[in-house]
């Protein structure tokens, strides 16, 4: 391995990072990770780091588990790739057969890709066509909500509804229609000053008449409704409550439309139940799956179909109904190897349930940050909890302040990733954090936020 004088050096002057302002970084060095162990990451100075962001939403199990380490050598050693068309191998088959014990019978047909944004892809491509096969194609267009993020491929660009990460490029896409979402953080009809757990609002789904009215509007043209259930993360980690999305799946079933869940942040646990749509006893008709498929080891993704999408598109060759979709690392087999490990341990740990006394404790945790002066909304939903970052009296934050930005250095300063999204900062942890751990982390958060903000300007 190069020394780390040399890899900041190579780094300088060759890469290119992702969602990064590289002038950020003239004056200042990224940080060399060079080892992870649970739930800490090691720089190549040897400081720890908690990994409060489970590294970008993937892992799940804490780093470098050994379960998984193991599965993903055996799998390398016995066959590390072959294409995915007109040939199978066991850890695909072994992962499926993980899958369907826990998704409902219902979603039948797994479709693999790469990462999120490629599960995305294919879930708007296969509704496109459903529409097409059954001799509607008239339904061409896809209705997502306000903050919806699901990705950086164009197709996950043109449903993405952040107006900072998507607006430049929406001359590349086709339009969609955009529905008003639920907005806790900024609702008027909710019961208490903090969203908190957003299955307890108290509301009566006021927000739902808007997104209603849009939607029996645009149906007609439209294939499908994309939502991210319960937890909008890129958008500011906004929770909202299980009864938005009963009746957005019922409406959507009267309407004719397909609905799309992307359960890419969400999924495998992170939302206190091993799928979010578990809390609102729906089932979806297409289902996109990715970060915490392989704990966050390798990427991988799924799109899971009912057999009635499935079925649309069966016919003979000629037919013109086949899936036209696939990369050329399709159900990777050491990566399919590693998620069908990381379900078994998953399910063999009772996570998520098991993590519920201390999931109380961190949500108890969380709500002292009511205390703090520049605090204007907590809210939470199993191992994701975020507070929004304001001035007196809830005005917003000088952006030119950059308060997030600059909390995040603090964090790493004090041996703890954070990575806040705008001015919320916000914690995504993996399953198996303890109370000790959440004590660490929400310690040295609050100090980073003390130390930054004790400095704003008014
Ligand atoms: C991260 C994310 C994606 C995109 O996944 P990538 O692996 O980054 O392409 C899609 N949808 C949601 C909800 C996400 O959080």
């Amino acid at each position: 391995m190069p020394a780390k004088e040399e890899i900041l050096r190579l780094d300088r002057d060759h890469l290119w990072h992702p969602f990064t302002q590289a002038s950020d970084y003239a004056e200042r060095d990224p940080v060399v990770m060079v080892g992870g162990r649970g739930v800490r990451l090691f720089d190549a100075d040897g400081r720890a780091y908690y990994d409060a962001i489970s590294s970008w939403w993937t892992n799940t199990l804490g780093h470098a588990h050994p379960r998984l380490v193991a599965a993903a050598a055996r799998q390398a050693a016995a066959l590390e790739h072959v294409n995915f068309s007109g040939f199978t191998h066991p850890p695909a088959a072994d992962l499926v057969a993980g899958l369907v014990e826990v998704l409902p019978p219902a979603l039948s047909r797994y479709f693999f890709s790469d990462d999120g944004s490629t599960a995305v892809e294919a879930a708007l491509k296969m509704a496109f066509q459903y529409w097409r096969n059954r001799g509607r194609a008239e339904k061409t267009r896809f209705i997502m909500v306000d903050h919806a993020y699901h990705g950086d491929t164009l197709g996950a660009v043109g449903v993405g509804g952040v107006d900072l990460f998507h607006r430049i490029y929406r001359p590349l896409t086709v339009e969609s229609f955009r529905a008003p979402g639920p907005d806790c953080a900024r609702c008027p009809h909710r019961r208490s000053r903090h969203t908190g757990d957003a299955r307890d609002t108290g509301c009566a789904l006021e927000c739902f008449d808007a997104f209603e009215a849009l939607l029996r509007e645009k149906a007609p043209a439209a294939a499908a409704l994309i939502l991210e259930p319960l937890l909008q993360g890129a958008g500011g980690m906004l929770v909202h409550p299980p009864l938005f999305l009963q009746r957005a799946r019922a409406l959507a079933s009267e309407l004719d439309l397909l609905l799309i869940l992307d359960e890419v942040a969400t999924g495998f646990g992170r939302t206190g139940t091993l799928f979010a749509f578990e809390q609102a006893g729906v089932v979806t008709d297409l289902l996109c799956l990715s970060k915490g498929l392989t704990g966050g080891f390798m990427p991988l993704a799924l799109t899971v179909a009912t057999e009635e999408v499935f079925q649309s598109f069966y016919g003979d060759a000629a037919s013109g109904r086949t899936f036209f979709h696939g990369h050329s690392y399709t159900a990777n087999p050491v990566a399919c190897a590693v998620g069908a490990e990381h379900l078994r341990v998953v399910r063999e740990l009772g996570l998520p349930r098991s993590a519920a006394l201390v999931l109380d404790h961190f949500h108890r945790r969380l709500k002292e940050f009511a205390e703090e002066r520049w605090v204007s909304d907590i809210r939470h939903l199993g191992f994701v909890g975020a507070v929004d970052l304001a001035g007196p009296g809830g005005a917003p934050l000088d952006p030119a302040f950059r308060a997030g930005w600059r909390v995040y250095h603090e964090g790493l300063a004090r041996g703890v990733v954070l990575r806040p999204l705008g001015d919320t900062l916000y914690w995504f942890l993996p399953l198996v954090v303890t109370r000790e751990e959440v004590d660490a982390i929400l310690d040295r958060s609050r100090e980073s936020m003390r130390a930054v903000l004790d400095g704003a300007p008014r």
